[in-house]
C-alpha cells in the first residue's frame, strides 16, 4: 500500500467526477516539515503554533519565535503554511501560565478569548510572524471564533501589528490572507458581513463536534454516540459551504477527521474542496478520493438523509464496496 500511495504523491485527488479536492497537512514542529515534501501534501493547512509553547517551560521569547517561523515557512518553499495563532487552555495547558480554576475548561477562557483579554502574547506572536514572512506572503488564522466580533477584534490586531512594523521601518509581507477556524456552531450562523469579510475559513472539526453535539472530545464513553457521519453533522457542514459559497469564502476542514478516508469523501460530497490532514493520511484519502464519483456519493447521502437514517456510514461503506 505504501507503494502504491507512493505513485500518487503528485497526482491530485482528483474525483471520477471531475471535482479536485485540495489535501494539506497540518502540522505543529519543525520536525513535521520534512513530510510536506514525502506526502505530497499541498501545504501545510494548519500549523499548530501552540506546540512550540507546550514543548518549553518557559515563554519563547519574540526572537525565538521569528527563527521559528522563518525555518517553517522556509521548509515550506512554495507551499502555503497557515499559521493558527496561539490555541491554549482548556487541553492545552502551558506549564508556565497560571492555572485557571474553571468547572468547564472546554467551554472557558481559551485560544482567542486568552488572546484578545490579554493580548500581549498574541500581539508578540503577530509581530513574529510578520518578520518571520520577510516581505513573502503570510497566513493568519485564529482559533475558535464564535462571532464576527471575534473575528474583526482579532483582525484589528493584526492590522496595528502590521502598522507597528510598518513605522518601525521593517520590510511588509507582500501579501496577508487572514481566516477563522470555525469550532463553534454559532459561527456558522454569523452575519452575511462576516462570510463577505474574512479571508478564509478552516472548519476545526474535533471541536466543532463536541460542541455540535455537546459531548467532550475527550470523553470516550459520550464521544463515540456520536458519528461524525450523523446527518445532522453533515446537514450542518452543507450550510456552511453553502454560505462560503454564496460569498466566495475558500473552506476547508482541518480536524481529526479529514483524514479518515470515509470521512474524507462524505465531506468532498458535501462541496468542501479542500481538506488538512495527518501526512500520513493522504495517501489513503487521495487513493479513495480518486476513485469515486461524488456526485453519486451525494446522492447516496441525500437517500440516506430522506430514509431518515442516524448517520450516513452504512449506507457509505455499502456504496464503497461497489466502487471499483
Ligand atoms: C479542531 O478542533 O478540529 C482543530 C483542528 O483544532 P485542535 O484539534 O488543535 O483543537
Ligand atoms: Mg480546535
Amino acid at each position: 500500500a505504501q507503494e502504491r500511495y507512493a505513485s500518487l504523491r503528485d497526482k491530485p485527488a482528483e474525483a471520477k467526477c471531475g471535482s479536485v479536492v485540495r489535501l494539506e497537512m497540518n502540522a505543529g514542529l519543525i520536525a513535521d516539515l520534512p513530510s510536506l515534501v514525502g506526502s505530497g501534501a499541498e501545504g501545510v493547512g494548519l500549523f499548530r503554533t501552540e506546540l512550540q509553547f507546550l514543548v518549553r517551560n518557559q515563554m519563547p521569547t519574540r526572537t525565538e519565535l521569528v527563527d521559528i517561523y522563518k525555518r517553517v515557512l522556509k521548509a515550506a518553499g512554495d507551499k502555503r503554511v497557515v499559521f493558527r495563532t496561539l490555541d491554549i487552555g482548556s487541553d492545552k495547558v502551558l506549564p508556565y501560565m497560571k492555572p485557571q480554576d474553571e468547572p468547564n475548561p472546554a467551554l472557558g477562557w481559551r485560544a482567542i478569548r486568552v488572546g484578545l483579554d490579554k493580548p500581549g502574547v498574541l500581539r508578540m506572536q503577530l509581530q513574529a510572524l510578520i518578520r518571520a514572512a520577510d516581505g513573502g506572503p503570510l497566513t493568519v488564522m485564529f482559533p475558535f471564533i464564535a462571532q464576527y466580533e471575534e473575528y474583526t477584534a482579532a483582525r484589528a490586531e493584526l492590522d496595528k501589528a502590521i502598522e507597528r512594523e510598518r513605522i518601525l521601518g521593517h520590510v511588509l509581507p507582500s501579501e496577508v490572507k487572514v481566516g477563522a477556524m470555525l469550532e463553534t456552531p454559532s459561527l456558522g450562523f454569523a452575519p452575511e458581513k462576516f462570510f463577505e469579510e474574512v479571508g478564509f475559513l478552516s472548519i476545526g472539526g474535533n471541536d466543532l463536534k463536541q460542541f455540535f453535539f455537546a459531548a467532550d472530545r475527550e470523553n470516550e464513553r459520550v464521544r463515540r454516540r456520536y458519528d461524525t457521519l450523523n446527518v445532522s453533522f453533515l446537514s450542518y457542514l452543507e450550510m456552511v459551504v453553502e454560505r462560503c459559497r454564496a460569498t466566495d469564502t475558500p473552506l476547508s476542514f482541518c480536524g481529526e477527521d479529514a483524514g479518515r478516508p470515509i470521512e474524507a469523501v462524505c465531506f468532498a460530497a458535501m462541496g468542501l474542496r479542500a481538506l488538512s490532514m495527518r501526512p500520513a493520511s493522504i495517501g489513503p484519502v487521495k487513493h479513495l478520493l480518486r476513485r469515486v464519483n461524488l456526485d453519486e456519493a451525494k446522492a447516496v447521502i441525500d437517500e440516506a438523509r430522506t430514509r431518515g437514517d442516524m448517520s450516513v456510514r452504512g449506507a457509505m461503506a455499502e456504496w464503497l464496496k461497489t466502487v471499483k
